[in-house]
């Protein structure tokens, strides 16, 4: 599989958008260049699967929206609940039984200035479109990943709880990783502790036990990650949240990194070292099996 392969994206002019309280064609929904979410970044968004006609995990997708649009002073013009009916509509008008729901919520129009109370309205967006999936015999191999130079923001510069329009760095982490031949790479917080991939929480295993960074480390306090620990704990399998370094990476004995969109990836490789025995481990592919009658 090449990256260009990868990358490939289908747009299908027949998608219906919401935007703002109407369903308008794909190629009829827009912004205003002046949306703050445009001019700054300025919004808060949702990725969000559908697996045989049912949403996987919509109420805790929308808390989070809530909450992270609660956190930056952005009050959604509905409440979560006609919020859930409409992405429940957009998703039926679009006729999809499996693909992604990107849910996002911007500032909305305002002056050219940063000052937020110019945007008097909060626009909201609902794209229901196909996902493009990572090939299935990746799940059996596992992936390589290396270490990107680029950053997360500190925590207490912005809450990486807080899933911001703002990606740069992780889209400048992502663009590293292409760049060593990697579909993905894993980046520390500014202490130089690991906080997560690009957009995957990662996890390890060590004697049995899962570990992931706490969120204030620099992670996305995930959807798919708290769905692990739920399995875990179904499971009796230890887990926690675990202050954890590069070292702790390359002598773990199975790495995995966990999102709305890889689900339960195994990681194999790491800067160059294999992990564990450079397969997917025994503890990864259990969570795999458990995760795939869930969804
Ligand atoms: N970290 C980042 C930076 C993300 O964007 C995402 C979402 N793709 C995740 C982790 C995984 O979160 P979730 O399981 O809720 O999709």
């Amino acid at each position: 599989m090449t990256m260009e392969h990868f990358n490939e994206v289908s747009i299908n002019m027949n998608e219906k958008v919401f935007i703002d309280g109407e369903l308008k064609e794909s190629t009829k929904a827009s912004v205003s260049v002046f949306d703050h979410g445009l001019l700054y970044g300025d919004g808060v968004f949702e990725g969000i699967r559908v697996y045989n006609g049912r949403i996987f995990k919509l109420r805790e997708h929308i808390k989070r929206l809530y909450d992270n649009a609660r956190a930056i002073l952005i009050d959604i013009p509905m409440s979560p609940d006609d919020m859930e009916k409409a992405v429940e509509e957009t998703l039926k008008q679009n006729r999809k039984s499996d693909g992604y729901i990107r849910l996002i919520v911007t500032r909305g129009k305002g002056s050219m200035g940063l000052d937020p109370s110019s945007c008097k309205k909060p626009s909201v967006i609902i794209i229901v479109t196909d996902i493009q999936l990572y090939p299935r015999e990746l799940y059996e191999q596992g992936i390589a990943i290396v270490t990107a130079s680029s950053r997360r923001v500190a925590h207490d510069a912005l809450d990486p709880r807080i899933k911001s329009l703002n990606y740069l760095n992780n889209v400048m982490a992502k663009a590293e990783a292409a760049r060593a031949g990697c579909l993905e790479a894993v980046m520390l917080n500014a202490q130089g502790y690991v906080a997560e991939c690009t957009a995957d929480n990662i996890f390890i295993v060590k004697n049995g036990v899962l570990m992931t960074p706490p969120p204030h480390h620099g992670a996305l306090d995930g959807i798919t990650m708290r769905t692990v620990m739920e399995i875990a704990r179904e499971s009796d399998i230890d887990y926690q949240f675990q202050p954890l370094t590069r070292y702790d990476l390359y002598t773990a004995d199975e790495c995995f990194m966990t999102g709305t969109g890889a689900e339960i990836m195994p990681v194999t490789e790491i800067d160059a070292r294999k992990i564990g025995d450079g397969k997917p481990g025994e503890v990864t592919r259990s969570l795999v099996e458990a995760f795939r009658s869930l969804a």
